[in-house]
């Protein structure tokens, strides 16, 4: 089994957090509230420096890893859900999705799939 393998198996076997009120999903009418789990821990990128290196692992392993079955925001909507939630820094939050969704997109683009693969 790779680390790749593993990191993949921790992240869809994490339980759910117990999140605050204010950063639940069924209060959220986003776009991307039909994919609750990872919805929740997205909102939490800010606050949690555990959930920001799993966006960054996620990212860089976009192109290497196979999404297709699993309840994931993908890369192509992180720029949009940025800009539609409430931060407490909302300029550094853009920001730390745009570079998320460029390193996807690069790492799509390394194994061939192209830039469009980071639209599942
Ligand atoms: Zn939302």
């Amino acid at each position: 089994m790779t680390l790749q393998q593993v990191w993949m198996e921790s992240l869809l076997s994490e339980p759910v957090r117990p999140v605050r009120a204010a950063e639940r999903s069924t209060s959220c009418g986003c776009d991307d509230n039909g994919r609750p789990d990872h919805h929740d821990r997205l909102l939490r990128v800010e606050s949690d420096i555990g959930e920001l290196v799993e966006l960054l692992e996620m990212a860089v392993t976009w192109g290497e890893l196979d999404w297709s079955r699993s309840e994931v925001v993908p890369p192509h909507r992180w720029v949009d859900f940025a800009l539609c939630h409430s931060w407490k820094d909302p300029a550094t939050m853009e920001r730390i999705f745009s570079l998320a969704t460029d390193v996807a997109a690069r790492s799509a683009a390394g194994t061939g799939r192209g830039v469009d693969a980071i639209g599942v």
